[in-house]
């Protein structure tokens, strides 16, 4: 697999500043390893503050000229991106696979939605149209200009290392603004790869600058720099509340996606086959690793029994292994400290009182692996209830009412993804509608599409990504009065 991404020009293993790559000032580096294997795949530089300046800076210099390019002539150019990337799909996917963890069938899946970021935006781009607003007086006319906010300011996960990026740089890129990257410093690679392949599209030197690790003094310069108009951030709450109260000092617009603690309700009427090919969809994709995965699995007392037996039976026939294996649809977790977590939450479930239905250990291929599990029993007392596992573990609880369900869903500082199952259209109203959660899932557990918008209620997020409400998080509105006609 190295030997492959080698020939291909795509594994880089320096950071991006102004168009040129680079190490850290001080030849530091970090090592990426492989989560299946413990391998070390590669090296990179350990940046920090300095590096983080310069990249701004580089970031505030193409600013000028990018955002003073048509519309169409930076639309031609992300094209151009998009057409790369899907050109060199195996070899990002191969990457994806090797540094994340994830199935190569799915990285090939998240290629793809990536990429769809930077095709939507490159159209969306043309359509970035302002008001003309009817006057209050016949000697003014009224407009409203939409502009780029200016730098943007990126920190993302390791759990979609290019489809997180994509998603905030997309529309960034397609409005004028330009960006320092701040990858996950467990998948730098295919940050790195990516923009490689935004640079031979023609993507301008300091358009896009990367920097990665130390992530408190990188995060600290971006959101001290007056240059930086605004950081977006996909990752956990507690480092999404540090950056929203670090952006208060300069006032920066901030778009958040946070944790999740996604609750999917199967009510007595759902189609069992539908509820449990969803549920665990939903719950299993990247082994549990995704803020929108079923969190807790709320199943109506009628049906409870046969969802339970027929979800235990596809959750014990996941393959679990080597994502580079072929049929391999559970991969590993990204670390140990990942899955002591899972450990962790799992012991304090059962020590409450909650049965392991199937799983509930350390996988055999040992060290990232866990087995996928399924829990019953599970009351509001246990961890898996009341935070994001963020590991291949499904927590059941058995509920009577709709009233009931709502309430429990609900019962959560959190509000990205919620779904639910049911055969009656009022109910799905009803219990959509009641549902405090930025994304609703109907009869499916699969949602997310860049068409679409996706963002977070209470403290899950503020603002939305992708479709055509995830360009306007980039642009600021200008009200302009000519006067004395
Ligand atoms: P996850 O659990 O998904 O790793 P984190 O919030 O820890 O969630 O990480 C998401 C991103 O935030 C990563 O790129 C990480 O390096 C970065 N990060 C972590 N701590 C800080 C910080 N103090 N300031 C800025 N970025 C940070």
């Amino acid at each position: 697999a190295i030997d492959r991404l080698k020939n291909s020009g795509l594994l880089k293993t320096q950071g991006l500043v102004g168009g040129k790559w680079i190490n850290a000032y001080d030849g530091k580096t970090i090592q990426v390893q492989n989560p299946a294997t413990g391998d070390v795949i590669a090296s990179v530089p350990y940046m920090g503050q300095n590096e983080t300046i310069d990249a701004i800076s580089s970031a505030y210099s193409a600013f000028s000229s990018w955002s003073k390019l048509t519309a169409n002539g930076r639309s031609k150019i992300m094209r151009k991106w998009y057409d790369l990337i899907i050109s060199h799909k195996e070899d990002l996917a191969l990457l994806i696979t090797i540094e994340q963890g994830k199935p190569f069938q799915d990285s090939l899946g998240e290629v793809a939605y990536g990429a769809s970021f930077i095709e939507f935006f490159s159209e969306e781009a043309k359509r970035i149209y302002g008001d003309i607003i009817p006057p209050t007086t016949a000697d003014r006319r009224l407009f409203v200009l939409k502009q780029p906010v200016g730098v943007v300011g990126a920190i993302t996960p390791w759990n979609f290392p290019l489809a997180m990026i994509t998603r905030k740089v997309g529309p960034a890129l397609a409005c004028g603004c330009t960006a320092v990257v701040k990858p996950s410093e467990y998948t730098p690679l295919t940050a790195l790869a990516a923009a490689e392949l935004a640079l031979q599209a023609g993507i301008p030197p300091g358009a896009l600058n990367i920097v990665m690790g130390n992530a408190p003094a990188i995060g600290d310069t971006l959101l001290e720099s007056t240059k930086v108009r605004k950081i977006t951030f996909t990752g956990s709450t507690a480092v999404g509340k540090k950056l929203m109260a670090g952006s208060a000092s300069t006032v920066k617009k901030i778009s958040l996606e946070l944790g999740g603690n996604a609750p999917c309700i199967v009510f007595d009427d759902a189609d069992l086959d539908v509820a449990v090919k969803g549920t665990l969809a939903s719950k299993f994709r990247n082994s549990g690793q995704t803020c929108v995965c079923a969190n807790r699995i709320f199943v109506q007392e009628g049906i409870y029994e046969k969802f339970a037996n027929a979800f235990a039976q596809s959750v014990q026939s996941l393959q679990v292994g080597n994502g580079l294996i072929e049929g391999t649809v559970q991969g590993p977790l990204i670390n140990e400290a990942a899955l002591e977590k899972v450990e962790t939450f799992v012991k304090d479930a059962t020590s409450k009182g909650a049965d392991v239905i199937t799983g509930g250990r350390r996988h055999s291929l040992g060290k990232t692996f866990y087995e996928p599990t399924v829990l019953g029993n599970v009351n509001n007392e246990m961890l898996v209830y009341r935070e994001e596992v963020f590991g291949p573990v499904a927590p059941l609880l058995r509920f009577r009412t709709e009233e009931e369900a709502i309430q429990m869903a609900n019962d959560t500082n959190a509000g990205l993804a919620a779904y639910i199952f049911t055969t009656s259209i009022p109910r799905s109203w009803r219990v959509t509608e009641a549902l405090e959660y930025g994304l609703v899932g109907v009869n499916e557990g699969l949602i997310s599409t860049v068409v679409a918008p996706f963002g977070g209620f209470k403290q899950s997020g503020i603002g939305r990504e992708g479709s055509q409400y995830g360009i306007h998080e980039y642009l600021e509105i200008k009200y302009v009065c000519l006067g004395n006609l």
